[in-house]
């Protein structure tokens, strides 16, 4: 099956008791057992549930994986693969991250005695030289959020496993539509379903996906003993979610295209980050690793941040808020929303600068889009 029919039909075969189409919401925590330890399967909710299960295999169907797990958030995902290592172990990742994850590294993980390094993902080289002995996880996101960096992910991957370092790849930006990371080398995939995968901004959900059984098993033992899973109703939100994210996505990446373009010939713009842009130092890697070049852009504006301020919130039809990946338009500010949990230094070392500003492009009409950012220039 190709990917739409995959989004819209694997892991959901109709109910089998009622014909139902659609995938009912087992809503209950526990199941009744024949004898002890004899049932169907599923014995209590945070194990296992019908509903999850469905969209455990939808997404794994859609990033060509043997195994999907899906969690409470894209937080409570990263963290499992984080349950995997060991006291002293050395993690490698991106300097350009997602500041939850950058967060869940430093003030929860460090103290474990997990030792971080960051490094400028989209230089292979710096990869290499960033590898110690110790390093077990090398940690990528691709497109990278907020200034959009490329990292060669089968590059990345050939210096990774030539020293025993196991590669996972953040492809929330990208969606499974965009990019596979698994067929690139990676041995696993995390998700924000939060964002493209549920789509419409009234969930927050995360997935593990990995070919890997034996690796499989042990983050499932996590996955129950740590215990954020999401419930029913939002994994059935996710499933409504992923059965339009082929059309959602060309959209998106059409909508984006447009905007970028339009961006960077502004003459109030400094710099436009988007790798669809020939411009962009990550295009061709994206060429060839992408299928299109989604919706997220971040631009800087010429300006002071009082300017900055003013355009954020003179838009109409962008909204003022944190998150991606709706099918609505939003727009923010990183350094004070986003990714105010990294220091200011730190920030603007990898060009995360006062001045930028990020967009998610929705769906809307894109005339519409442009005359919105006009309005934001207008009252700089
Ligand atoms: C939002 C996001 C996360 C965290 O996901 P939550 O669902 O908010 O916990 C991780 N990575 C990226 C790239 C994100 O955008």
């Amino acid at each position: 099956m190709r990917f739409n029919t995959r989004a819209i039909h694997a892991g959901q075969p109709p109910d089998p008791s009622t014909g139902a189409i659609m995938t009912p919401i087992y809503q209950t925590s526990t199941y009744v057992q024949e004898a002890p330890g004899k049932h169907k399967g599923y014995d209590y909710s945070r194990t296992a549930n019908p509903t999850r299960a469905a969209l455990e295999a939808n997404l794994a169907a859609l990033e060509g994986a043997a195994f999907g797990l899906a969690f409470a958030s894209g937080c409570g995902a990263a963290n499992t693969i984080l349950n995997l290592l060991q006291k002293g172990d050395h993690v490698v990742a991106g300097n350009d991250l997602y500041g939850g994850t950058y967060r869940l590294f430093t003030k929860v993980y460090a103290k474990f005695g997990l030792e971080f390094t960051f490094v400028d993902t989209t230089r292979p080289e710096r990869i290499e030289e960033a590898c110690r002995r110790e390093t077990r996880l090398l940690w990528l996101e691709s497109p990278s959020n907020p200034l959009l960096g490329v990292t060669d992910l089968a590059a990345a991957a050939r210096i990774a496993h030539a020293r025993d370092v196991r590669v996972c790849v953040d492809n929330t930006f990208a969606t499974p539509f965009l990019q596979q990371p698994l067929a690139l080398g990676a041995d696993f995939v995390v998700h924000s379903t939060t964002k493209y995968l549920g789509g419409h901004s009234d969930v927050v959900g995360g997935a593990i996906l990995l070919n890997d059984k034996e690796v499989a098993d042990r983050l499932r033992f996590f996955q129950n003993a740590v215990g954020a899973v999401p419930g029913p109703q939002d994994c059935w939100l996710v499933l409504r979610g992923t059965k339009t994210l082929g059309v959602r996505m060309e959209r998106h990446c059409q909508n984006g295209g447009r905007i970028a373009q339009w961006l960077a010939e502004h003459p109030r713009v400094a710099r436009v980050n988007y790798p669809g842009l020939p411009s962009h130092p990550g295009h061709e890697v994206a060429r060839r690793q992408m299928r299109g070049f989604g919706g997220m852009i971040s631009f800087e504006l010429k300006g002071t941040l009082e300017q900055s301020v003013r355009f954020v919130t003179a838009t109409r039809l962008f909204a003022l808020a944190e998150s991606l990946g709706g099918v609505e338009s939003l727009l923010e500010h990183p350094a004070s929303m986003t990714h105010a949990s990294i220091p200011r230094e730190e920030r603007l070392k990898t060009g995360l600068t006062d001045g930028l500003i990020r967009l998610s492009v929705g769906i809307e009409d894109v005339e519409d889009l442009v005359e919105d950012l006009e309005r934001g220039f207008g009252a700089m």
